[in-house]
């Protein structure tokens, strides 16, 4: 239904013309780098795949707005009735808050639902010519005095909706309260949040990180936190962050604290000292552990509860 709630069109107008910088290049999720999913509702396979025949129309989705705060859903398609997933979102930004022991943010987060991929592809062709084809970024936009930093997420209605939005607004959600997140971090938190309600991609992910242990020099975090290029953040790294990240939550209660101390400190600080050492303080044979972890963790087979 539009107009119900949100930005008017002038602001949105205003909000767009500011893009100063794409975060979305750094951030590149690997994990969307991936074949892209055929099903967009409502469409052809030709009006999916054809080249756009007038690049002067692509423009983000209005016609359709939902506000579930901080999340702003501006969509080609309607929302109403209210589809599972924005329930979701909304569930996903609680269990941030609580498992990572942030607090919600009120800065919004404008969430642009493009009704297939052809729309959206043709979209950011043309605003972002130099970002590789994926289904969905997280942008953040340059900042100003009177405006602040604006944070969306872009993407469409494929059939993997749900869970890529679980991921970017992971990254949304993290740059509405910390003032910075390393890489690693960043895309190892955006996994473990994406993967946990779903057992066959979370088996597939673990025995891909099994298989580069082997293959490679074996698990390292000292060697995660010193990448500052997404060129280096490869799929073996989003990999390995991942389960990083699941080892402190899950895996070790120890450790989750020293995590949450981290984290916390990046509410205030964007650079803080390395996390490793911390942790070595806290556990010196955390290294092993982790090792014996990545051999033993098995998927899940239902969603996981929260943690004590
Ligand atoms: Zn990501």
């Amino acid at each position: 239904m539009k107009g119900r709630v949100g930005l008017s069109k002038a602001a949105r107008t205003r909000l767009v013309s500011l893009w100063l910088f794409c975060l979305a290049m750094f951030l590149g999720c690997q994990n969307l780098d991936l074949t892209l999913a055929t099903h967009a509702p409502g469409l052809p396979e030709q009006a999916r795949s054809k080249e756009p025949s007038n690049q002067v129309a692509a423009q983000l989705p209005s016609l359709h707005e939902k506000r579930v705060a901080p999340f702003i859903f501006l969509s080609d398609l309607p929302l109403n009735p209210e589809p599972k997933w924005i329930q979701g979102c909304s569930q996903l930004r609680d269990q941030i808050a609580r498992d990572l022991r942030l607090q919600n943010s009120q800065r919004p987060i404008l969430v642009y639902l493009f009704g297939d991929r052809a729309s959206y592809d043709q979209y950011m062709r043309l605003r972002y010519p130099e970002l590789p084809s994926r289904r969905a970024f997280f942008v953040a936009q340059g900042r100003s005095k009177v405006l602040g930093e604006d944070l969306m997420v872009l993407t469409w209605w494929s059939d993997r909706l749900e869970q890529d939005l679980r991921h970017e607004l992971t990254h949304a959600l993290l740059h509405s309260t910390l003032m910075d997140v390393p890489l690693w971090l960043d895309e190892g938190l955006a996994e473990y949040f994406e993967m946990e309600d779903y057992p066959v991609e979370f088996g597939e992910r673990l025995a891909q990180t099994r298989e580069d242990f082997a293959k490679g020099p074996g698990p390292s975090l000292e060697r995660l936190e010193e990448i500052r290029e997404i060129h280096r953040m490869q799929r073996p790294e989003y990999r390995e962050s991942w389960l990083w990240v699941r080892f402190m939550l899950q895996g070790q209660p120890e450790l989750k604290s020293v995590l949450l101390e981290y984290l916390a400190e990046l509410r205030s600080n964007p650079r803080p000292a390395p996390l490793a050492p911390k942790l070595a303080k806290k556990m010196p044979d955390y290294g092993a552990r982790f090792s014996r972890y990545a051999a033993e963790v098995a998927a899940p087979r239902t969603p996981v509860p929260p943690p004590p």
